[in-house]
């Protein structure tokens, strides 16, 4: 296969890729690249080129590449048995212990897993479970689900909607009308700068307040939110947010959701990030670290005040619609139980935690007083630079000039892949969470040498 010289054509002729530009792709204006193994934080191509993936995949290979543990657990599931359904209470002991170690890791008072395949339709699911449980708990117009601009939540029709990005809306007709938009934790891009954190977060919380009086609060069931900002922007909330945000919610009986497919299972160095925040939420999303992408596997953790409820549902109505046919898959299953065990085994949390404040400062040193660096921040390993056209004013780049793009570019020329972020000028890092502290000084290293080559 990987000599195979018509991979690249049969690439362009017959793969549909996610989040590309299909036309330039299709015409063959973009490189292809095709990934052929990985090791640590190591991927390589079939150029036998070897590249830095300071970006884990999509921010979810978080155990590293090439990890036996999970290769053997899976193989082994596999051989055993490949597939059962988990419908009517049927099990295997992978997906069983799995439950048990999510819940033996997950924040206060959640009560169950109910196990998809990724974040988006675990989001989906969500979102059912907030209507049903309003339902059954006699509030049927309590449906409306409040996401913020800049969070990412999937893109399926639901999920896309959540999301708060342009490009996920502009020509799918979305967001669906149940989904409403409330202003992003972005202390950086506030719009009126001379506002202090503390007022900031002031001015969220009484924009959350203003839109559930517009809308009613008896026509609003949940909000959704990460913990910090994913790819929106890779934001960690100012401080004092979570809490804010919170207040208003519980005065007007609205659920929270934190998706934590990117923040769960350590990227900020804790184990989720509610924990992080303090962040007391009723159901939780899980993918990506669940299984570190060895498989698809996803999660919906289900408080006890929820659970209650769907309980009271079943009891009532039957048993609940919801299920697909790949829920809680043996091999995913397997694989979420060898890379917990890892996680712990490896003390990649606290790595994350250590590196991940490590690395920020090895950003900041590197180009923190750039010209055209706005800012850096971060939390554990999930960390952006900020690109901006002057500092001073805190003018923005034209989208066209792709100033961040560009960086990212000439990032990948030194062997090392961050992530352009989808809105603005944002270089993402968000590495596996067995990064070394040797790998981040050469992140930071070429990281100073593509902003220099860029900007010069
Ligand atoms: N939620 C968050 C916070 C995410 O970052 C993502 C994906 O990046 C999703 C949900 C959607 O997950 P998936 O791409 O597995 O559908």
């Amino acid at each position: 296969m990987l000599t195979n010289d018509k991979l690249a054509e049969w690439d362009r002729e017959t793969f549909f890729h996610p989040s590309t530009h299909l036309a330039q792709h299709a015409r063959g204006e973009t490189p292809s690249r095709i990934i052929t193994g990985g090791k640590g934080v190591y991927i390589e191509d079939r150029d036998g080129r070897k590249m830095l993936d300071a970006f884990a995949g999509l921010y979810c290979v978080n155990v590293g590449y090439g990890r036996p543990e999970i290769a053997e657990a899976i193989a082994e599931q596999a051989r055993e048995l490949a597939y059962y359904h988990a419908y009517v209470g049927h099990g295997t002991e992978a997906s069983i212990t799995l439950a048990k170690m999510v819940l033996d890791r997950a924040p206060a008072n959640m009560s169950k897993v109910y196990f998809g395949l990724s974040g988006s339709d675990a989001n989906e699911t969500n979102v059912k479970l907030v209507w049903y449980y309003n339902n059954i708990r006699g509030k049927p117009e309590k449906k409306k689900i409040i996401s913020r601009w800049r969070g990412y939540h999937g893109s399926g029709l639901m999920t896309g909607s959540l999301t708060g990005l342009e490009l996920f809306h502009k020509k799918f007709d979305l967001p669906l009308s149940q989904v409403i938009h409330t202003e992003a934790p972005y202390y950086f891009r506030r719009a009126d700068t001379s506002m202090s954190e503390e007022a900031f977060v002031a001015h969220c919380a009484s924009e959350l307040e203003a839109l559930i009086e517009r809308e009613g609060a008896d026509t609003i069931g949940a909000f959704i939110g990460e913990p910090a900002l994913g790819t929106g922007g890779l934001v960690p909330p100012p401080a004092g947010y979570w809490e804010a945000i919170q207040a208003v919610l519980d005065k007007h009986d609205i659920l929270l959701i934190a998706d934590e497919v990117v923040t769960g299972f350590g990227r900020l160095g804790s184990m989720f990030g509610s924990d992080h925040y303090g962040i007391r939420p009723d159901i939780i999303t899980i993918a990506k670290g669940l299984t570190s992408a060895y498989a698809p596997l996803s999660g919906s953790i289900v408080s006890d005040k929820v659970w209650k409820v769907l309980e009271e549902g079943t009891d009532e109505f039957g048993p609940i619609g919801h299920g697909w046919t790949y829920s809680a898959h043996p091999i995913g299953a397997a694989a979420g139980v060898a890379n917990l065990k890892l996680i712990d085994e490896l003390g990649l949390v606290k790595n994350a935690g250590e590196t991940g404040a490590y690395l920020k400062q090895a950003l900041i040193d590197a180009v923190g007083d750039h010209p055209h660096v706005g800012e850096v921040r971060g939390e554990g390993l999930l960390i952006a630079v900020e690109f901006v056209k002057d500092r001073d004013s805190r003018t923005y780049f034209d989208a066209s000039e792709k100033a961040g793009a560009r960086v990212v570019q000439a990032l990948a020329g030194e062997n090392v892949i961050s992530r352009a972020m989808p809105q603005g000028d944002i270089a993402g890092f968000a590495p596996p969470l067995c990064l070394s502290r040797e790998e981040a000084d050469l992140i930071a290293g070429k990281v100073k040498k593509a902003v220099e080559a860029t900007f010069a």
